[in-house]
């Protein structure tokens, strides 16, 4: 064999040793990753195997030391052989490829069967809930929604209201204040002054807001809270009138079999007081609910709600209207006791630890 046959066996040879890895290729442990592995190899040696810098195309150089007569066979050889690499190098890219494209297809593969994922939407607090539906409830009756600061003077959260000097509730065990003498409110009748200062009467309002005790927290007890306050001031207002609006939104709250009852009591405030209760919406004031003692109304058949009266002379003298001319009632109560008791939670706590398992609940 000529010297010049010799070096294209050479090259041949080299190339085969090199390529010996990808020949016959197991691919059956192979992963996508170890199979792009083996790809990025089989590109290099491509490079320098192939094209017009590889050792196989330096031997085509060759032919002009081979005798004239051998020439056409010397070309053809060497082009055989780069032949032979090419199409060794492609049925390996081949096969890889394959394997590659077909663990992209497993891995990126939909399984159209599979149930799909809710996304998780945010949605209102219980105690917004409730608050809105007694809103639309009073809206509808023609009531106005007002709010106000919820950082006071001691005029509209005590003076303007009635409570005089020296009450328990001035006390700074029981109301929160800033160090230069603001008291955070400590109930939304403050509301029901600075509404008539501003709108005059007669008025008919709602005011939900939040109010401050200082209360340690507990079950029953949060150290801020909400409350809905209503007012009605106008010429001939009466205690039936009171009676009346108070049984017609818990009776559209919680049907229209529902009966009010209201207990004389006293607060500073409103004169003749008393506190409302209603018949338990569970039990329908039975007192037993599905032959077991009422949860929510403790088997008496009533619940407890809030507190109400004629709006003392005092507080309708401390915003300009005149009691010989204008009389009015007012009541409110506590939402989150409202709602503890609708959802028999045990613990008032519960609604403000933003826990999203509690709160999914009450959508
Ligand atoms: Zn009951």
């Amino acid at each position: 064999m000529s010297e010049e046959r010799e070096k294209v066996e050479e090259v041949r040879t080299a190339f085969l040793n090199e390529f010996d890895r990808f020949r016959d290729l197991d691919l059956s442990t192979a992963t996508l990753a170890s199979a792009d592995e083996v790809s990025r190899e089989l590109a290099e040696l491509k490079v320098r195997h192939t094209g017009k810098k590889s050792a196989i195309a330096g031997t085509m150089k060759l032919i002009g030391r081979v005798a004239p007569e051998e020439r056409s066979a010397f070309g053809q050889l060497v082009q055989s052989v780069e032949k032979d690499i090419v199409s060794m190098i492609e049925a390996a890219e081949a096969k890889l490829s394959e394997f590659i494209s077909d663990a992209r297809i497993e891995r990126e593969r939909l399984d159209v069967t599979l149930p799909g994922r809710r996304p998780r939407t945010g949605h209102l607090h219980l105690i917004t809930i409730l608050r809105q539906r007694i809103e639309d409830i009073f809206v509808s009756m023609g009531y106005h929604i007002e709010d106000d600061r919820e950082i006071e003077t001691d005029y509209y959260n005590f003076d303007a209201l009635n409570i005089p000097d020296g009450h328990p509730a001035r006390e700074s065990q029981d109301t929160f204040y800033t160090t230069d003498g603001f008291a955070l409110r400590s109930q939304t009748s403050t509301v029901q002054i600075r509404a008539m200062e501003r709108r005059g009467v007669p008025i008919r309002i709602i005011a939900p807001g939040k109010v401050f005790r200082r209360d340690t927290p507990d079950m029953t007890h949060v150290p801020m809270f909400h409350q809905i306050e209503g007012l009605c001031v106008d010429k001939d207002i009466t205690m039936a009138h009171l009676k009346g609006t108070v049984t017609e939104w818990l009776q559209r709250l919680f049907g229209s079999d529902t009966v009010t009852r209201f207990r004389p009591s006293y607060f500073p405030f409103t004169e003749p007081s008393a506190e409302f209760d209603f018949s338990c919406f569970k039990c329908r004031g039975t007192g037993q609910f599905e032959g077991e003692r009422c949860r929510p109304c403790k088997g008496s058949g009533w619940i407890e709600l809030g507190g109400s009266g004629m709006v003392h002379p005092n507080v309708l003298r401390a915003v300009g209207v005149d009691p010989g001319v204008y009389s009015g009632f007012a009541f409110g109560f506590g939402l989150e006791r409202m709602c503890a008791m609708m959802y028999s939670l045990d613990d008032i706590r519960l609604m403000f630890d933003n826990d999203v398992r509690f709160l999914e609940q009450f959508r």
